[in-house]
């Protein structure tokens, strides 16, 4: 009670602080613009173009994860106190949708795609794929000034440095030419049909329709051919699948999970895992290295994944991003749901995962490098392997009941 009353007061206090005197965040904002012209100037932007950037500009400072000077931060504001489940954020009905218009448009589109596997290697299904978790095929249009937005995270966002580096990008793209008014983004200055950094545009921006310039809001071709650069310049391989779907020979089985216990197909066949429902792994994979991945635990599908799953995590480093993309996909190659359903165990939330991630720290499990309150793969396998030494229910997966067996131990 008190010190929820103190928070509120801080909260008040912080806000009136912060309200009464404008004039100096503008002053600090006018500095941070100021600091920022030489190094734009030196990297080809014209002084005509970087000062049309700023006219009039004001950071935003209704933005997440900023950092502003006399007000409290808000610990993981735009963050969820709950993670969300898998089952939420890999809605079937959803999923479902999204591949029937990518059906439509991988034939609409065509002769582009086909192009683009020639010409890039990239594959049609993984690029439509991730047009439609980006923006749902351009039907999602970000709503922030992009200079705007960048700046705003440059000047007193919480990954400043990052963020100075991708405004300098943006810069640089009115510099040769991109239209200001086009230039809408997310909070975190992403633009385009599939979501673009301006520095991976400046790395990968590919103009695929001819027209001499590159226009990743409007032209598809543009968009996703940019788009394909940037998957195979992180590594994707024409041709390879995300991943299978799996049966494991043995609940247990599950602290295999995590890439530095990858091993071939063929190896993790002899270990008794199997596809789903009967299927068989095409022969073209014995060689192909995979690792095991179970965005649930025991409590929903597990998967081989490779390389072009990582990928896929380099573009976005989430593992339910890299399985929503990898199953609509399948889904918009002719594939379906996954067979193994997801059930629901309680989430604990984001303090207990990291108390369970700090026990386990605590017990010697050297894979837990960091405290995050985040479940991946390294936490997974971890539970999984105190659960086989503790000798109780192992489903890789953190719940109430294991937190409590933690403490009843650590005692
Ligand atoms: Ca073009």
């Amino acid at each position: 009670m008190h010190g929820a009353a103190a928070l509120v007061i801080a909260l008040v206090l912080g806000g009136a602080l912060f309200a009464s005197c404008p004039a100096r965040a503008d002053d600090g904002f006018a500095r941070f613009v100021s600091g920022l012209r030489p190094e734009a100037l030196a990297l080809g932007v014209s002084e005509a173009t970087f000062d049309a950037a700023f006219a009039g500009l004001a950071p935003d400072l209704s933005l997440p994860d900023l950092r502003v000077p006399g007000r409290p931060t808000a610990k993981g504001r735009g963050q969820a106190e709950f993670v969300k489940p898998p089952q939420d954020y890999l809605k079937t009905s959803y999923l479902a949708r999204l591949a029937v218009r990518g059906r439509v448009l991988r034939e609409r589109h065509a002769a582009t795609l086909a192009r683009i596997e020639r010409e890039i290697g990239v594959d049609r299904a993984a690029l439509l794929a991730i047009w439609g978790r980006e923006t749902a095929y351009g039907g999602y249009k970000p709503k922030h000034d992009a200079i705007r937005a960048l700046a705003t995270q440059a000047y007193v966002g919480r990954r400043k440095d990052f963020f100075r580096g991708e405004l300098l990008s943006a810069l640089r793209l009115l510099q040769d030419g991109m239209p200001r008014a086009k230039m809408r983004a997310s909070w975190a200055g992403a633009m385009g049909l599939t979501q673009f950094l301006p520095s991976e545009v400046v790395k990968h921006g590919t103009d695929m329709d001819g027209d001499g310039k590159v226009d990743l809001f409007d032209s598809v071709p543009d968009a996703l051919a940019s788009a394909a650069r940037q998957l195979k310049a992180k590594g994707w391989v024409l041709g390879l699948a995300w991943g299978y779907e799996v049966v494991l020979p043995a609940a247990e089985r599950c602290a295999l999970e995590g890439p530095p216990r990858r091993r071939t197909i063929a190896e993790w066949q002899r270990l008794g895992f199997k596809r789903v429902a009967g299927r068989t792994f095409p022969s073209a994979t014995d060689a192909v290295e995979a690792y095991l991945m179970q965005p649930a635990g025991a409590y929903g599908p597990a998967f081989l994944v490779t390389e072009n799953y990582r990928v896929i995590r380099r573009y976005n480093m989430s593992d339910l991003y890299a399985v929503f993309v990898g199953n609509l996909a399948d889904r918009i190659a002719g594939g379906g749901d996954f067979v193994t359903p997801w059930s629901d165990p309680r989430q604990l939330a984001t303090r207990d995962i990291e108390a369970v991630q700090r026990h386990l720290q605590e017990s010697g499990h050297a894979a837990i490098d960091k405290v995050d309150g985040k479940i991946g793969s390294a936490t997974r396998a971890e539970i999984g392997a105190y659960q086989i030494a503790a000798g109780i229910t192992v489903d890789c997966w953190p719940t109430s009941g294991l937190l409590k067996h933690m403490r009843s131990v650590a005692r």
